[in-house]
């Protein structure tokens, strides 16, 4: 209807917003952890850099790649649905209407105002109508396969530059420590930015990732200075 501004949503942007935080968490903790690990074993800084540098790379194309999978798997089942509603559609049309009436009726709306509806909106796009009202399928929530891998490795490269840039930036003696509190500054900001932009509380979300990346940074420290003590 002409003249009604639709109010923002997040769930409009879930897709890429999801793959990029996750992408950046996953580049700081990884990138961080790595660092600390290799610095504990204690190696010169030029090979603490080159791990870091290798752990950027290697993490940024796995990440791509394991997004481009998952959401190319899940944009095949949500197509292979599609053709399945498409046929049944096409030889059982009154089944069809009966069943999206059904919803309509499930979701409030009086038999005979379902009837209606259903008939309406078959008659314009019955796919549509089943494919969103049936299958819950929509524009929205169905990510493209090769943009969340490109978001996903991208911001997997921004959040591991930031602790490499820190790790060559910072005098080798202070190394573990700076790499270690910048990381977790890092984390704070992003948990914060993330639960903001999700609509989430704040707070919650800062602890959730601080917590597993202090965690994740400690343990793999802790391996490297083991395995600096064996060798
Ligand atoms: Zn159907």
């Amino acid at each position: 209807m002409a003249g009604i501004q639709s109010e923002y949503h997040r769930t409009q942007h879930i897709g890429w917003l999801r793959a990029a935080v996750l992408g950046a968490n996953d580049g700081i903790v990884s990138t961080a952890s790595l660092i600390l690990g290799v610095a504990a074993a204690s190696v010169t800084q030029s090979a603490v850099l080159v791990a870091g540098v290798a752990g950027l790379v290697a993490g940024a194309m796995s990440m791509a790649a394991g997004e481009y999978v998952s959401v190319s798997s899940q944009s095949d089942t949500e197509q292979a649905d599609i053709a399945r509603e498409r046929h049944e559609l096409a030889t059982d049309g009154a089944r069809e209407l009966a069943e999206l009436a059904a919803i309509y009726e499930r979701r409030g709306l009086d038999a005979n105002l379902a009837q209606q509806v259903a008939t309406q909106l078959t008659a314009k796009d019955a796919l549509q109508a089943h494919t969103r009202d049936e299958l819950g399928i929509s524009d929205t929530t169905s990510a493209n396969p090769l943009q969340a891998a490109l978001v996903s490795a991208l911001s997997f490269v921004v959040g591991a530059g930031l602790p490499l840039l820190t790790a060559w930036l910072a005098p080798y003696l202070y190394l573990t420590p700076v790499v270690a509190a910048t990381s977790l500054l890092f984390l704070v900001i992003l948990g914060g930015l993330a639960a903001h932009m999700g609509g989430a509380g704040i707070g919650k979300g800062i602890l959730r990732v601080t917590f597993w990346g202090a965690l994740a940074m400690a343990c793999t420290a802790g391996v490297g200075w083991l395995f600096g003590v064996a060798l």
